[in-house]
């Protein structure tokens, strides 16, 4: 498997923000999003760092996973989360290596282009889908048809969390698409949250009509399944 780091920290997004959590940042990505918080993860590393409260060191990639057992073996129980780069880009690996280590509560923090490397052995044993909607302003392509299978293809999954990066110049008529298919998709699976995610530049969330648009939409949607939630790694200085 190739890793670009593996780290110990508090989940920074979604209702699950706060709760520690064990990243696996694999390498490599199939966009390239204006926003990017990531970058050095688009690229496959030599190195994979790994930082845990004890310390830290650096293995060579790929990375045999047995390799990672004493690192992870204190953390059996936590929660893992699967994230990049497209963790799913690496699907098979991470089956796995959630065969290999099945004592954590998996997470997958996925773009939400790659239906077809969804399987039936990821639709049962990962706990929580992930899922950024990437707008056409975001990646300068036009992914609603490929997020639209990637829904479908998840429809089995247990938990389902969608996610919309919201910019400074985010246009409203994309917040009108996504409204449109979130009606859609919320009639499937009534259970799912959409989560509107204000960039954060430095310790600066930043609004704009898209963010105020969408204050007003939750604030009209008492059923708790919308939210307005900004990341809170950066705001906490934390990794
Ligand atoms: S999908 Fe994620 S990792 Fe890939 S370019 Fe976009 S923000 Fe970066």
């Amino acid at each position: 498997m190739r890793i670009e780091e593996i780290f110990v920290s508090l989940q920074g997004e979604t209702p699950f923000a706060g709760i520690p959590f064990v990243f696996v940042r694999l390498s490599g990505c199939n966009l390239r999003c204006q926003y990017c918080d990531t970058p050095a993860a688009l690229h496959e590393s030599p190195l994979c760092r790994l930082h845990f409260p004890d310390g830290e060191t650096t293995l060579p990639n790929p990375i045999p996973l047995e390799s990672l057992r004493p690192f992870l073996q204190p953390f059996a129980g936590y929660w893992l989360s699967f994230t990049g780069g497209e963790p799913l880009l690496q699907a098979k690996e991470i089956e796995t290596f959630m065969t290999l280590f099945p004592h954590f509560r998996f997470w997958m923090e996925t773009n939400g282009t790659l239906s077809h490397h969804i399987s039936s052995f990821l639709l049962e044993n990962i706990e929580v889908w992930s899922m950024d909607i990437k707008l056409p302003s975001a990646t300068t392509k036009n992914l609603w048809e490929s997020h639209q299978h990637f829904f479908s293809s998840l429809l089995k999954a247990k938990t389902i969390i969608l996610k919309v990066v919201l910019t400074p110049t985010t246009p409203i008529e994309e917040m009108e698409t996504l409204w449109q298919i979130f009606q859609e998709w919320k009639a499937q699976r009534p259970d799912i949250t959409l989560v509107f995610q204000p960039m954060t530049h430095n310790t600066h969330v930043l609004t704009g009509k898209a963010f105020f648009w969408a204050y007003e939409k939750v604030l009209a949607t008492p059923d708790g399944s919308l939210r307005i939630l900004p990341q809170i790694h950066p705001l906490l200085h934390i990794p």
